[in-house]
């Protein structure tokens, strides 16, 4: 069985083969340029010392400083640590965001900490991340992070160094320097793809919709092709699924999600015992968790456009038999890289000093998306590779420029 960083490599491997990339890039690619693994003293509120574990993987810096979250959770694991740096790697190249992959994390859970100690082990973590600043390496927000934690983090390192550097630290409040959209960004994204490939496939606004997880990322992108007119028909967050074949009310769901905590028992709606993920639709969304299609559903899925909101939320194998059964997959690192652009724009808009207009974001944002979706189709249309590898040739392609001017190898 292989784990996320090995899934991770596999992908990097299959499209290095496609642009011929050179065995000694290959290599340099297939491990992190620095990983560190360190520990952060916690002094508890009854006055215990507790040492935790945290970890930050640097994937390669030659397209600019390295960016992105900082993720905590109980189960993490180096491995997914460096994955996901290298996947940030990637969605920067795809979106042309000058900037490298970062990652880090801390192995702790938040539900067990009390306030005072989740923000001192947030500030902990900050202390003895090096490096780090808006020219080296730049943390934001991830799973059990929020801005609230990145306030915090900014603060730490302000305090440390005695200068104001908005640049420094992403997915912070907009009192602090953060960019308006950020929350909306990856929502906004993945339903841009979700437009743009139903288009190429002849699929109109109407077209049914199922949308696995129902958070920041899934309430967003159901909104928004709400709107756009598409038939949301059946929706799931971690305790239940709903359904409605004529199309669910998305604004009254939110409402209800909001007061209820969850979508179960939504007026107008059915319970669903079906998985949405292979209810009868057009267009399916998975933007809950990683590996939920793998070879056990796979062929029952009856969408003919999956457009990939979480992270790699289709195992390999099962990806084999979407590409067999004639499915189009628009994959993670153009469908919901969204978030990346606007970090990247937080970091252009605290460097300047020029504060945009959510307007302003989300023009600049969807030109973004447009133009990473449009190319990584057009090289998957003309060199005849699925999407996925093709967004990965072309994002490889922009990484090896990067080091082949710097005379890396
Ligand atoms: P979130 O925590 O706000 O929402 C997750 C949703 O998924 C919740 O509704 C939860 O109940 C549901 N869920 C969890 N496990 C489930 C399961 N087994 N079955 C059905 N539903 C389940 O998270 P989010 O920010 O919306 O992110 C969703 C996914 O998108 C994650 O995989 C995340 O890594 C990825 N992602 C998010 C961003 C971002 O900007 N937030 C950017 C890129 C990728």
């Amino acid at each position: 069985m292989t784990d996320v960083w090995q899934e991770a490599c596999l992908n990097l491997s299959k499209a290095a083969k496609i642009i011929d990339l050179e065995p000694e890039l290959v290599e340099r690619l297939s491990c992190p340029m620095r990983f560190t693994e360190f520990t952060i003293p916690l002094r508890r509120d009854d006055g215990r010392k507790e040492l935790f574990t945290a970890y930050r993987s640097l994937h390669q810096d030659a397209t600019g400083p390295t960016k992105d979250g900082t993720r905590i959770r109980a189960s993490l694991t180096p491995q997914e640590i460096k994955a996901l740096s290298l996947f940030m790697s990637i969605k920067h190249a795809v979106a042309d965001i000058p900037a490298g992959g970062g990652k880090g994390g801390i192995k702790a859970d938040p539900s067990k900490l009390s306030e005072g100690e989740y923000e001192r082990l947030v500030r902990g973590f900050m202390r003895r991340l090096l490096p780090k600043g808006a020219f080296c390496d730049v943390p934001g927000a991830d799973i059990g992070t929020d801005g609230r934690a990145m306030a915090w983090m900014l603060d730490e390192y302000e305090q440390i160094t005695g200068i104001h550097s908005p640049a420094a630290i992403n997915d912070k409040p907009a009192a602090l320097g953060g960019s308006l959209g950020g929350h909306e960004a990856t929502g906004w994204g993945v339903a841009k793809c979700a437009v743009m490939a139903a288009e190429n496939l002849g699929l109109k606004p109407g077209a049914k919709v199922s949308i696995q997880g129902f958070g920041q990322v899934g309430t967003i992108t159901a909104q928004t092709l709400w709107e756009a007119g598409f038939k949301i028909v059946a929706v799931s967050d971690v305790f239940g699924a709903i359904a409605n074949k004529s199309g669910l009310d998305i604004d009254g769901l939110i409402k209800h999600a909001q007061k209820t905590g969850r979508v179960s028992d939504f007026e107008g709606s059915e319970a669903l015992n079906d998985s949405v993920l292979t209810i009868d639709c057009d267009i399916l969304i998975p933007a809950a968790v990683q590996d939920v299609i793998d070879e056990s559903n796979a062929s029952q899925i009856k969408a003919r456009l999956i457009v990939e909101a979480a992270n790699a939320p289709i195992t390999p194998p099962a990806d084999a038999i979407l590409l067999d059964l004639g499915k189009t997959v628009v994959p993670d690192v153009v469908a919901n890289c969204g978030g990346a652009v606007v970090c990247d724009f937080e970091r252009t808009q605290g460097l300047t000093n020029d504060y945009w207009t959510l307007t302003t974001v989300k023009e600049r944002l969807m030109s973004r998306i447009t133009l990473a979706y449009t190319t990584s189709k057009q090289f998957s249309d003309e060199r005849k590779v699925p999407f996925r590898q093709a967004a990965w040739a072309l994002a490889l392609q922009k990484i090896r420029a990067a080091m082949l001017y710097r005379g890396w190898c």
